[in-house]
């Protein structure tokens, strides 16, 4: 297995010919250690720099500036043979006249360990719980998406590894399949621990194959962590709104003599050391507001059930803001009633409004 390093990792691409803007910069200055056997999560937006680090540390793009390295050699200087990297795409890249088994048997059969690959097959099949031989005599056309992604990592595990990497492999995929195969991922993941780093926008992906999770926005990673620490212990209002279901509550406010005070409710104490006046963005989760017999009036606009996360999502109108809480399936709540809520104190936390820094 294999440690990766990004030492101040850049990556910019020119606009479109004509443009007189400045270039893009895809990657900016990330420096960040995998760990040998760690599952890394990049979670991120769209446009926000993922696959193009993913293909940095692949060694198919070279950084413009900063070094990738595998346990301490700059990837460069590491033969292509010797690098050990199983890779899967959004879209498999399986070679369409090919039976899938011979895009999984492939990389042994170069190595003239061909011998190996039923053992492998058969290995991966009892771990996944699918049927994987029955796929490995058809062509790709005739692979559902879910398939050919199945195919598609059975490839990259039918070889000996030191690096996994995947770039949204379930994105295509429909829910339930989508849910499916990430339990099977999973399984593999504990069956054949490998260095790997998985990209993803989706935060429940993240959560549930890997280790620790690098959010990623515009070009640089703004914090890593678990996924409890980046939801409790968020460094900035990216990392609060991106992390946590449902999103987390946002109230404008300022500071007013050692307290948080908003436009419609406040008087909550702060540190001691921001000057009256200060913006400053009060963050609250919905599981911090409790529905109790003794708070604050409020309506409820909507209420939405998720059964699945066995709670029902409710919107209420109160103190002159919108916010929203999670309640039991069995509360009987109905949209236009009147409920009374508290908010948690200990679960506040305060974000400077102009530069989106946690400030408490
Ligand atoms: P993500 O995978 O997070 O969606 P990407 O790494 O694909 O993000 O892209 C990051 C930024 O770099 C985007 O603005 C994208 O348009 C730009 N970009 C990526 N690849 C290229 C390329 N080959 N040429 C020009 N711009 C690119
Ligand atoms: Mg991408």
């Amino acid at each position: 297995m294999t440690t990766i390093t990004l030492n101040h990792v850049s990556k910019r691409f020119p606009r479109a010919t004509g443009s007189d803007l400045a270039d893009i910069v895809a990657v900016d200055d990330i420096t960040l250690k995998i760990q040998s056997g760690q599952v890394l999560a990049l979670l991120g937006p769209s446009g926000c720099g993922k696959s193009t680090l993913l293909r940095m540390i692949a060694g198919i793009i070279a950084p413009d500036e900063g070094q990738v390295l595998y346990d301490n050699r700059p990837l460069d200087e590491v033969p292509l043979m010797d690098r050990g990297i199983g890779m899967v795409f959004q879209e498999g890249a399986l070679i369409p006249h090919w039976e899938a088994g011979r895009s999984v048997g492939f990389f042994l059969e170069l190595r003239h360990r061909e011998d190996e690959v039923p053992e492998r097959i058969q290995r991966i099949s009892s771990i996944t719980g699918i049927g994987l031989d029955s796929l490995l005599g058809r062509f790709p056309r005739q692979l559902s998406g879910g398939e050919k992604q199945r195919v598609a990592i059975a490839r990259a595990l039918s070889r000996d590894l030191a690096v996994l990497l995947f770039d949204e492999p379930f994105a295509n995929l429909d829910a339930k399949y989508r849910a499916e195969a990430r339990v099977e991922l999973r399984r593999l993941l504990n069956a054949y621990p490998v260095t790997t780093v998985y990209v993803t926008h989706d935060q429940n992906e993240a959560v549930a194959l890997s280790d620790r999770i690098g959010v990623m926005r515009e070009g640089k990673i703004e914090q890593t962590g678990s996924y409890l620490q980046l939801r409790d212990n968020p460094v900035n209002l990216f990392v609060a709104t991106f992390i946590g279901v449902p999103t987390i509550n946002l109230f404008p406010g300022k500071i007013e003599d050692q307290t948080w005070v908003g436009e419609n409710f406040g008087g909550y104490p702060i540190r001691g050391d921001l000057d009256n006046g200060v913006k400053v963005t009060a963050g609250i989760r919905p599981e911090h507001v409790h529905l109790t017999a003794n708070g604050t009036y409020g309506v409820v606009d909507t209420v939405v059930p998720y059964y699945a996360e066995r709670y029902q999502l409710i919107e209420v109108h109160l103190a002159g803001e919108s916010w929203t809480l999670t309640a039991g399936l069995d509360d009987p709540i109905e949209i236009g009633s009147t409920i009374q809520c508290e908010l948690d104190p200990a679960g506040l936390m305060f974000f400077d409004t102009r530069s989106g820094a946690r400030i408490g």
